[in-house]
């Protein structure tokens, strides 16, 4: 016989209660900027909390299958790693357990396993002993006098309130700096985005004759024969673990609540054509082959701040270093501009920009930094720093900045013992 389960019977109090969680550092939003500035912050010795509205850590990088890790080397045949940071740990974990792939194109490019890095993630959070509360959505910022006093969440058991000194904008859409009141910035016209997508079960050995041109010219003369749009974009076989990730479709996404749900629908209705097309016009390859997962929508570029210094495309053509750099780049302007094609601009090998902190800071609040995507630059810029690489390096600054700041003003930090901090992250050739 089972053991008995004994049950209650309770009814709900009519003010509800709101958890209250106190913190340092708190940082909104769990994709790799996020992740990058909690453990910076912790190894700090700050005390830090992570919010994310998803319900598992990682944000993009995990749940939108991103697939690779780009933008922490230099570009040529001689490239050197211009992050540390996290990306060492990670880069050294996961290759010790094969589930991570180094790769030289024009850059070094990581391929990475989303379930092995979600793990790693996880355990080098509870390792540091970072609060985590996942599954909690922003309702509201307290922002007085130039701070962040308090943000409450609305979870599914309850309403959370985080109380702390510094807070972290990873949120990719500016989420905490909007909803304090700041001004934003949103792009008038589209940046699209994709929802990626693996395949398995296509034929192994001939996929090494599967040249990406010709996938692209396909998609341009019969593409839209399948309702696709994009001409371009990239499939990825994985070696050793006979999957493939597709980054081929492209669709709006606008920051209206029903529309951006309706992307989920959109993008996997191109994800199943991109599939019918790949086996009526490569069918030595796909003719078996079927969609093994598929990502969630994968977001470009939403909603930015308005900081004290936004970084331009004339900025990031040059090497000149910002007196207050926070972070080093060197990957391209890759702007999803047109449904159509991605806007490239390649730069010349061994070519290093920067990232101001001062473009990682709203103008109006002392104490938010923002990490990631949603960092203040023209839409040319941003396509280029917001891959992975810098979104750790820009983690790294944000904690840093936080640090120092302590109960004081961002603004206001000795930039030279910032930058002396933050040494690997803007000296290091090796
Ligand atoms: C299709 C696609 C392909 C890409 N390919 C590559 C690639 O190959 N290599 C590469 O390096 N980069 C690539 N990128 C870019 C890169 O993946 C992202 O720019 C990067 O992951 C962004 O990280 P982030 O931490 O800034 O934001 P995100 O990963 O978007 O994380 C933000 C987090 O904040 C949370 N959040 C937001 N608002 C709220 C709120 N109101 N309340 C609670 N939580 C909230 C979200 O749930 C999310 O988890 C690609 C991007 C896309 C879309």
């Amino acid at each position: 016989m089972s053991a008995v389960i004994r049950t209650r019977t309770i009814r709900r109090r009519k003010a509800r209660g709101m958890q209250t969680v106190e913190a340092e550092l708190c940082v909104l939003g769990a994709g790799i900027s996020g992740i990058s500035a909690a453990l910076e912050a912790a190894k700090l010795g700050r005390n830090v909390v992570i919010v994310d509205g998803a319900p598992a850590l990682g944000g993009q990088a995990i749940g939108a299958i991103i697939g690779t890790i780009i933008g922490l080397y230099t570009h040529g045949p001689e490239p050197y790693q211009i992050t540390h940071g996290i990306a060492d740990d990670l880069i050294r974990d996961l290759t010790a357990e094969g589930s991570i792939l180094r790769l030289h194109h024009s850059t070094v490019v990581f391929q990475y396993d989303e379930m092995r890095l979600a793990r790693w993630m996880e355990r080098k959070v509870e390792e540091a002993g970072i609060k985590v509360l996942v599954g909690a959505v922003l309702t509201r910022v307290v922002f007085r006098n130039r701070r962040v006093r308090h943000i409450e969440f609305a979870t599914r058991f309850g309403a959370v309130k985080v109380v702390a000194d510094g807070f972290i904008d990873s949120s990719g859409d500016a989420s905490l700096s909007y909803e304090s009141g700041l001004r934003v910035r949103e792009p008038n016209e589209p940046v699209y985005g994709t929802l990626n997508f693996l395949i398995e079960n296509y034929n192994v050995a001939a996929v090494k004759s599967l040249q990406m041109k010709d996938v692209h010219e396909k998609l341009k003369s019969v593409g839209g024969d399948y309702g696709l749009v994009r001409h371009d974009g990239h499939l990825m076989h994985y070696p050793d673990k006979n999957f493939m990730l597709a980054n081929i479709g492209h669709f709006q996404t606008p920051l209206d609540p029903l529309s951006m749900s309706s992307m989920v629908i959109e993008g996997r209705r191109q994800a199943d054509g991109v599939m019918r097309f790949l086996k009526a016009e490569f069918p030595n390859i796909f003719r078996n082959a079927k969609i093994r997962t598929y990502g969630n929508p994968g977001i470009r570029q939403t909603r930015w701040i308005v900081s004290r210094r936004q970084l331009t495309l004339a900025d990031i053509r040059k090497t000149t270093r910002p007196k207050d750099a926070a972070a080093r780049c060197a990957w391209w302007v890759e702007l999803h501009s047109t449904p159509e094609l991605v806007h490239w601009e390649r730069f010349k090998d061994g070519h290093v920009y920067y990232i101001p902190l001062s473009c990682m800071v709203p103008k109006e609040a002392d104490n938010i930094v923002v990490a990631g995507r949603c960092v203040d630059a023209d839409s040319h810029a941003l396509s280029a720093i917001r891959v992975m690489g810098p979104c750790i390096a820009m983690g790294t600054a944000a904690a840093h900045a936080l640090d120092m700041a302590g109960t004081g003003a961002v603004h206001k930090i000795d930039l030279k013992q910032f930058q002396k901090r933050l040494y690997d992250n803007l000296e290091r050739t090796d």
